[in-house]
């Protein structure tokens, strides 16, 4: 094994270190295939139940009229997250799509979207027009509030319900996963919570989850636990990797509805819009999803934990998010490095791993949605894919990278002893001064 590990570049005292820090996970990861091995069962029940058939795996072309495998593919989709209806389509550009569509669905001039949970994901300010973007919800009179976490990531309760007070609020959405931020990600039983309160004192208004890094981490879905919607992209985790492109909303049948004639037309909605060649990917990659997944998050706790050791014994400053033993919800883990050298070495590592374009090396450039340069390292089948194993830091202090995704834990490990080679390459830590 050590040579093997040698012909990709590791050193011998980099895969130990690796071997050391995995004996100490055997538990968790067991842990991690039993919640894989529930939600396996769960879209396969959700496949049945939609009698999923072999004419359901070709797609149409044009408008797209009488797609049934798209219509089953949307049945199975409603049956994993437990609603009464889904659009899943590759129309839907990507997450970032799938947000937009909800909130220019379902609000109107003169209404507000809220965020209990502070800032949203970078690439929705300009979707609500926190900055000007051309099209944002604040150009179509809707507004948006926000309510800051307290210190320790959790939610101001007192200032929530003064601000539900606010009558113009009518789609509150809740951000499940931290994204390029330090805060803590969300449980289910944590948005349960907050859902429980908003309902308590608004019953009228609409709460939707952002989902995007956190399907099948859980054997529950926000929808499990009161959300009314929840949305996210298909080159992450439900699209195991194999979804070309798309998104996905679920949830109540009228808001579906609804968010259905913003994507097509008022007066199509989901009646058009073909599946061209993309279904038996979105079904066999949702097949593969809680166990793709499970990989995805071995990697992010086998980081967490590497990253961890080093930090305590070589006297680093680096920390990471979550940390090693913290119960998960998504599949993201981010290091902080306080040195943009680590940064870079730590993508460039990721993406000397990759089986696509190992051989390039990642450079900072200005990415549309972003408002300062971003490092990236994906060596992806698909591009863009984030369920693949990939990496990506916004240049600006403390330099935290935000790694995620390995469609096979095997791929994931190598990806992240890499990281550590080039650290030491780098003359950042030395490995063999560490036990
Ligand atoms: C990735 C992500 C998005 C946006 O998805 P894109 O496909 O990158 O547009 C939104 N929210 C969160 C939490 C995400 O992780």
């Amino acid at each position: 094994m050590e040579e093997i590990y040698r012909t990709l570049g590791i050193d011998k005292e980099v895969y130990r270190l690796g071997e050391e820090v995995l004996s100490t996970l055997r538990d968790r990861f067991i842990e991690i295939d039993a919640n894989a091995e529930y939600r396996q069962l769960g879209v396969i029940d959700a496949m049945q139940r939609a009698r999923l058939s072999e004419a359901h795996l070709s797609g149409t072309t044009g408008y797209g009229y009488n797609d049934i495998g798209r219509d089953a593919l949307e049945a199975v989709y409603a049956g994993v997250f437990h609603t009464e209806d889904a659009l899943v389509r590759p129309q839907i550009a990507s997450g970032t799509a799938a947000l937009q569509l909800c909130f220019m669905g379902l609000l109107r001039p003169g209404d507000i979207l809220y965020s209990p949970c502070g800032k949203p994901y970078d690439t929705l300010e300009e979707v609500i027009g926190i900055r000007d973007a051309d099209g944002s919800l604040r150009e179509f009179g809707i507004d948006y509030l926000e309510t800051p976490l307290v210190e320790d990531g959790g939610f101001d309760f007192p200032a929530i319900e003064a601000q539900l007070k606010e009558s113009r609020i009518r789609l509150v959405t809740i951000q499940r996963s931290k994204g390029y931020q330090t805060r803590p990600s969300f449980t289910i039983d944590t948005i349960r919570t907050l859902i429980d309160f908003i309902r308590a004192h608004r019953a009228d208004v609409t709460i939707m989850v952002d989902n995007c890094y956190g399907e099948f981490v859980e054997r529950l879905e926000p929808t499990d636990a009161g959300a009314d919607l929840v949305a996210g992209s298909l080159i992450k985790n439900p699209g195991g990797g194999l979804a070309p492109s798309g998104g996905y909303v679920c949830g109540r049948r009228d808001l579906v509805e609804k968010i259905s004639h913003r994507l097509t037309s008022p007066g199509l909605g989901k009646e058009v819009g073909a599946s061209l060649q993309t279904l038996p990917a979105c079904f066999e990659g949702l097949f593969l999803a809680p166990y793709v997944t499970a990989s995805a998050l071995k990697g992010a706790i086998f980081a967490a934990s590497l990253y961890e050791k080093i930090a305590r014994e070589s006297g680093l400053p680096f920390t990471v998010h979550p940390a090693s033993d913290v119960p998960r919800t998504d599949i993201i883990e981010a290091v902080t490095f306080h040195d943009e050298r680590a940064l870079t070495a730590f993508c460039e590592g990721i993406q000397s791993a990759s089986p696509v374009d190992a051989h390039v090396r990642p450079e900072p450039w200005e990415m549309p949605g972003y408002d300062c340069p971003v490092i990236m390292a994906a060596g992806a089948f698909i591009s863009g894919s984030s369920i693949e194993l990939s990496a990506d830091g916004p240049v600006r202090a403390p330099y935290t990278v935000f790694f995620q995704g390995g469609l096979t834990f095997a791929h994931a490990k190598l990806g992240i002893l890499k990281t550590v080679q080039k650290l030491s390459e780098y003359g950042i830590f030395d490995p063999k001064t560490i036990q």
